[in-house]
């Protein structure tokens, strides 16, 4: 049994800083109730948004490798409270406990990256088509960065863009989900901790924003904030994109997935059906990258099907079940809501299924307030456009193909463009595969789910077009300038050889 009080007392020395009575938090567990919290009034979101500048001015003057020392040793702090932030990250947004701990782990891999970046910062020095004159672009600190963020990865996101945030110069706010700022907290504490005993570290460099939609959109109309990086649903990035364009302001969108697999004949489905399974049912469906099409060449679409249903069957009857505990391996919904969307989505597509398996709740005597399902497997003859929205829930469509070409154009014919993979054990089917699928991730013989921070992530699309976490996203965060030096005695020639003599 977790000590939820002690838990919170120990990563949240200060919860009752936040207290409230705006919003009641609970757990997917069970539905109880974890804290009770304030909201920051729109006047306190705009003071933090000052304090962020402030604190900005200061940072970008601290020599990059010297920030990434602060990240250094947040990575640590990390490690040290791994087990308790994983177990906050499980009660807040239901998903394992293995995969909190993953979620931790994230995070510490992107500090350990961040803090090597923070040494390569690099600019380019370009050849100048004029005698005596040097290019060369310089990369500096941005500002202040507006971070909102979602449920379903309530801490990983944060340090995708935070660690590389805080090496760049930047200072940071962040609006969490209000389905999950326990864990927000958490991680304020435990950098505040750190920053304090950081001389450089300016009060006010990392800061958490309480609310909903209406503290949301005073960070994303704020002139203040050059940058902003949010991560949810399309809905809220087709609100929040024009809102930050208006004020020319720069976004980064990472939104929606419709993930799909795509079976070849040649598949070893050895390697295929467990990644087809933990794409689609790890994480209760709840992942933007959830694989929730299996796009199968129509010889093997009988075999895995069948096996599906009886791996769905199997799942559904014994590893739906209390995230905390070692063997689970579907935990609970969100909430309510998110239960109803499943089951309209199920009514939906049912007129249409050749078969639908699953979707039903389970657990409802053991946990009334929780809402744990089924994984729901439907078989299609076609794909229509009745899935072509995100269902935030464990539900699989099987669409059967005939050739690649036409796999790949089912494939591409949603409006969302994350994540997407093929099982092949033939070259030119992945080559193929590579070239044409339209996402911003395209795996071979590997699920949509568990990306690595080193590799830029996100996607094209509805998905936002945003790229975070490794690679040269670090360039997200700061501002790129050209500066032409002239070293040389002579009246300094014109670029493209104008002549202008006075
Ligand atoms: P959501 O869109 O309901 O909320 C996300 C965040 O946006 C919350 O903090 C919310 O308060 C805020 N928000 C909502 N409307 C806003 C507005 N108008 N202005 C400012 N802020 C606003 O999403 P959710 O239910 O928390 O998360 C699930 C969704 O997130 C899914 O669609 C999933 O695919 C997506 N997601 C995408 C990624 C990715 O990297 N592409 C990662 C995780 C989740």
């Amino acid at each position: 049994m977790t000590d939820t009080a002690a838990l919170l007392a120990r990563l949240i020395p200060n919860l009752a800083d936040y207290q409230g009575t705006d919003l009641a938090v609970t757990t997917p567990v069970d539905g109880s109730q974890l804290a009770s919290l304030k909201f920051d009034t729109l006047e306190e979101v705009d003071a933090k948004i000052d304090r962020s500048v402030e604190a900005f001015k200061q940072w970008r003057n601290v020599p990059a490798p010297r920030r990434g020392e602060l990240i250094r040793r947040f990575g640590e702090a990390l490690r040290a409270h791994k087990e308790d932030l994983a177990t906050l990250v499980t009660l807040e947004c239901g998903k394992i406990l293995e995969e909190g701990r993953g979620e931790v782990q994230e995070m510490i891999d992107i500090c350990d990256f961040a803090v090597g970046i923070s040494r390569q910062l690099y600019g380019l020095t370009i050849a100048s088509e004029r005698p005596n004159h040097v290019m060369q672009e310089n990369w500096l600190p941005l500002g202040p960065v507006g971070i909102i963020s979602a449920f379903n990865f309530p801490v990983a996101v944060w340090a995708w863009n935070s660690a590389l945030a805080f090496v760049c110069g930047d200072s940071c706010l962040w609006k969490p989900s209000e389905k999950t700022p326990l864990t927000a907290l958490a991680c304020q504490a435990l950098f505040q901790k750190v920053a304090a005993d950081f001389p450089e570290a300016p009060e006010g460099l990392s800061q958490v924003i309480l609310g909903a939609v209406a503290q949301g959109e005073r960070l994303v109309d704020s002139p203040k904030v050059p940058l902003i990086s949010a991560t949810g649903s399309t809905r809220m990035g087709k609100a929040v994109g024009p809102r930050v364009a208006a004020r020319f302001g720069k976004s980064l969108l990472e939104l929606g997935g419709n993930n799909a697999i795509i079976v070849t004949p040649s598949a070893d489905l050895g390697v295929a059906m467990p990644s087809i399974l933990f794409g689609s049912v790890g994480t209760a469906g709840q992942r933007c990258t959830t694989t929730r099409r299996v796009i199968i060449h129509h010889a093997l679409v009988d075999k895995v099907f069948e096996s599906l249903k009886t791996n769905y069957a199997a799942l559904g009857a014994n590893k739906v079940g209390n995230p905390l505990e070692a063997g689970t391996l579907i935990g609970p919904l969100i909430d309510e809501d998110s239960f109803k969307n499943m089951q309209a989505a199920l009514d939906r597509v049912r007129p249409e299924a050749v078969e639908v398996v699953g979707g039903e709740r389970t657990l409802e005597d053991q946990f009334p307030g929780g809402f744990y399902v089924k994984p729901a497997v439907v078989r299609l003859s076609k794909q229509t456009e009745t899935i072509f929205t995100e269902t935030f829930a464990p539900i699989t469509y099987v669409i059967p193909y005939t050739t690649l070409e036409e796999a790949l154009e089912i494939h591409n014919a949603v409006p969302q463009g994350l994540s997407s993979a093929i099982m092949t054990t033939d070259l030119r089917e992945a080559e193929y595969f590579r070239r044409n699928s339209d996402c911003g991730i395209a795996n071979v013989n590997i699920g949509t789910s568990g990306a690595e921070i080193g590799g830029a992530f996100g996607g094209e699309k509805e998905t936002g077009g945003g790229r975070e976490s490794g690679s040269d996203s670090w360039k997200a965060y700061m501002r790129r300038q050209t500066s032409t030096t002239y070293y040389g005695a002579d009246r300094p020639a014109l670029a493209q050889g104008i002549t202008f003599d006075v």
